[in-house]
């Protein structure tokens, strides 16, 4: 009779599981006690346990079931068989039919022929693998829920015991390339601009679980309970001060934030490991474990941003369960710092002391994760490179250039002389910028040049003041809406935009409507996989296809305006057939207003973005129906060489700067200027001196930027004579060139513009 595993099967094999460990014996001893313990608990006929070894070689350390000769002997790498598989993918695999699959590998040394189903975990210590725990049985069976997750408590287990007992040369398990104290450098990528010379402050979080099995279950939920509320209350404190410090705010990042600490899913998932007979730590560990192994093989960087988030959490409720604040007493951390971190949650950055916070060094991250965009929002250096916590010891020197993406490590002498020199630069260079702050955007031949922000974020608009930019060019409305868990309703996004309303007073700004899809995935929306997501379904398309989605969103601008004038601008039209669908929307959500009596926007204004080739061929019947429009250089490069921005070998391939781009522009700026409609661009070309020199010579007057290209870029145009470029250009556009960059800059050089 098969008698099935439960609850109370599980309970017990975890009772027993804590006498081995509390017993004695070496680790091997332990470690084949507790195979045999599996196998006899969860009835099964063959109990392996494989740990990783150097070179990611997994080894057969105990078994009960298999032939005990193959035990180290019997060698896997990472992929191979279904044990690399799990490691592979750091997650459990249930078969009822393991020959069937994929990656089955017959090993005839083990005996291991009879055996049709098969049920492994990894065996995961912090986010690393270090082995794999398997069951196996003769029949074809489908495993239970209850069994796996067993498997994946006590496999939390085996973890210490390969740490500890050191099962293998602790050496193996360490990747230390480089001999330490020499001088190294890493190479990453650039996430936040700017140098930081500083001394490293190692962020490590994690707190190691040695507990895992508890006595008294209501007791355990009791401490859970009373961390989680000290846990909740701390970042309403975090809330508070980032309020107060005038940071009017990471508020929108940290509230989301607390909304995940709220997550009902999650924290269901940790009480019923404890109710399960975990302790509320390893309970905390278990699901976390357990998420990060579900969703590593995601690589959309948006859900792994959410991943971070809830690391994060994680390790916030650790160290209250263990009665510890956060870990950054500042009296102990040095002057000038540097925190290197696996990772990081926007709110473990602020709670480090801002006034020696100099740079950041991340193992993983992408620049559009949350602890990025509040560091460059603080103006904060961030580079991302792997393996830098194998490389740094604490209080090592380090330099970090997240302009180039560099971090150099006990520098020599001589770099730390040449980059202690560039930081004092950089320092001049921003004093000069915020005193220019103060003088008129005009070029030396007095034509006026709007300087405009590109935002995304709350935290961006104290910027449009401290840069003396004139009104937001282009505020993305995708980045509110990709920092939460779930879809925004209209009084939501109502309130949201009448806060950034509010908070950009009198000057202009322009909302574009949600342009996600491509590179820019909601957590909560699934569209299914694309082949080919940049000419796939995504910004308008969407709002087209579901009209509803950009009604509520068009309701909500309309209702925040009330009064005020308003600015909406669609991105990726292109044709004129979608401009007029959005705009018929818009129309309908006006008579909506009008039918409620609700106050319209003072004045209205229509525009699109240019970033699709064919909307050039339609201009003339594009141009009377606009009320200005906005060039997403990004994009159109992308589209006009058929050159995937997202992708290293093709995005720097083609250059903005070459003459069939220029003329492209060029034609548009006729062409608006003919129409009276007024232009913008508001790609990254227009926040780079040198590319915005270029683009004031074929015509433009407004350019949209992020808000650290404004002092550079109004530095340039105020060292520029427009009529001198605009002659000098007119011989450039029929060239056969590649690139026309060289050509101006040698042009910026010998009339001392200041690029
Ligand atoms: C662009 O494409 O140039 C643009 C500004 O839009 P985004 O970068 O948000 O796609
Ligand atoms: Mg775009």
């Amino acid at each position: 009779m098969d008698v099935r595993f439960d609850g109370t099967s599980s309970r017990r094999l975890l009772a027993r599981l804590r006498d081995i460990m509390a017993g004695s014996g070496s680790g091997q001893d332990r470690l084949d006690k507790i195979v045999t313990l599996i196998a006899a608990e969860m009835k099964a006929d063959v109990c392996s346990c494989y740990v990783m070894r150097a070179g990611e070689v997994l080894e057969l350390f105990s078994t009960e079931g298999l032939n005990k000769t193959a035990v180290h002997n019997t060698r896997l790498r990472v992929g191979e068989g279904i044990v690399g598989y799990i490691a592979g993918h750091a997650r459990p695999v249930a078969l009822d039919n393991a020959p069937s699959h994929p990656s089955f590998a017959y090993r005839p040394e083990t005996g291991e022929d009879p055996f049709q189903s098969l049920a492994g975990v990894p065996i995961l210590r912090g986010s690393k693998v270090r082995g794999v725990l398997v069951i196996q049985h003769k029949d074809r069976r489908r495993y239970v829920e209850e069994e796996v997750e067993t498997l994946q408590t006590i496999a939390m287990v085996v973890a210490e015991l390969v740490a500890q007992s050191e099962l293998v040369n602790p050496v193996e398990v360490t990747t230390t390339g480089d001999p330490v104290l020499l001088p190294a450098r890493l190479s990453g990528t650039a996430m936040s601009a700017g140098l930081a010379m500083g001394l490293a402050v190692i962020h490590r979080p994690q707190l190691t679980v040695r507990q895992m099995v508890a006595e008294d279950a209501d007791a355990e939920l009791e401490r859970f309970n009373t961390a989680l509320q000290t846990m909740h209350s701390a970042i309403d404190d975090l809330l508070e001060a980032a309020s107060l410090a005038g940071l009017s705010e990471p508020r929108d990042i940290l509230e989301t934030y607390r909304m995940f600490a709220e997550d009902r899913g999650w924290l269901s998932r940790i009480r019923e490991a404890i109710r399960v007979g975990l302790t509320a730590e390893a309970a905390v560990q278990q699901v976390q474990n357990d998420t990060r192994a579900r969703m590593s093989h995601l690589t959309d960087p948006y859900i792994r941003e959410r991943l971070m988030d809830f690391e994060d959490l994680t390790n916030r409720l650790l160290q209250h369960l263990a009665g510890k604040t956060t870990g950054t007493d500042s009296a102990t951390l040095p002057d000038d710092m540097i925190l290197v971190a696996r990772s990081m949650g926007p709110a473990e950055l602020l709670d480090y002391d801002r006034s020696r916070l100099r740079g950041l060094l991340l193992e993983e991250g992408s620049p559009a994760s949350h602890v990025c965009i509040v560091a460059r929002a603080l103006n904060i250096p961030v580079v991302q490179a792997a393996d830098a916590l194998n490389r740094i010891e604490p209080l090592d020197q380090l330099i970090v250039d997240g302009d180039h993406g560099q971090v150099f490590i006990r520098p020599a002498e001589d770099i730390q002389m040449a980059f202690g020199e560039a930081v004092a630069l950089q320092h001049r260079k921003e004093q000069m910028y915020a005193e220019i702050r103060k003088f008129p955007s005009v070029t030396r031949d007095g034509v006026p040049i709007s300087i405009q922000l590109n935002c995304g974020l709350l935290i961006d608009l104290p910027h449009l003041t401290a840069s003396g930019a004139e009104g937001v060019g282009l505020y993305r409305t995708e980045i509110p809406f990709m920092v939460r868990a779930s879809y925004p309703d209209v009084k939501a996004q109502t309130d949201l935009y009448s806060r950034i309303m509010d908070e950009v007073g009198e000057k202009p700004i322009v909302f574009r409507t949600l342009d996600v899809g491509g590179d820019k995935m909601l957590p909560y929306m699934t569209g299914g996989e694309e082949e080919n997501p940049a000419l796939g379904w995504r910004a308008v398309r969407i709002g087209l296809d579901h009209p509803s989605l950009l009604r509520q969103q068009l309701r909500a601008l309309l209702q925040a305006a009330g009064g005020r004038p308003l600015s909406v601008m669609f991105p990726m039209i292109a044709e004129v057939a979608e401009f007029d669908g959005a705009r018929r929307l818009l129309e309908l959500e006006l008579k909506r207003l009008a039918a409620q009596g609700i106050e319209p926007p003072s004045t209205l204004r229509v525009g699109t973005m240019l970033e699709v080739p064919s909307l050039l061929w339609q201009l003339p019947a594009l141009l009377p129906k606009l009320d200005f429009l906005s060039v997403g250089s990004n994009d159109l490069t992308q589209y006009l060489f058929a050159a995937d921005r997202g992708n290293p070998r093709t995005s720097t391939r083609y250059d903005p700067l070459s003459p069939s781009m220029l003329c492209v522009l060029r034609r548009l700026v006729d062409e608006c200027t003919r129409h009276k409609v007024s232009l913008s661009i508001c790609g990254e070309m227009a926040g780079r001196p040198l590319d915005a020199m270029a683009l004031i010579g074929v015509g433009f007057r407004t350019l949209s930027m992020s808000p650290p290209s404004v002092g550079p870029v109004k530095t340039m145009l105020r060292s520029l004579e427009v009529a001198a470029l605009r002659d000098y250009m007119s011989g450039l556009y029929t060239g056969a060139d590649h690139s026309l960059r060289d050509k101006l800059k040698t042009f910026a050089k010998d009339h001392g513009v200041i690029i």
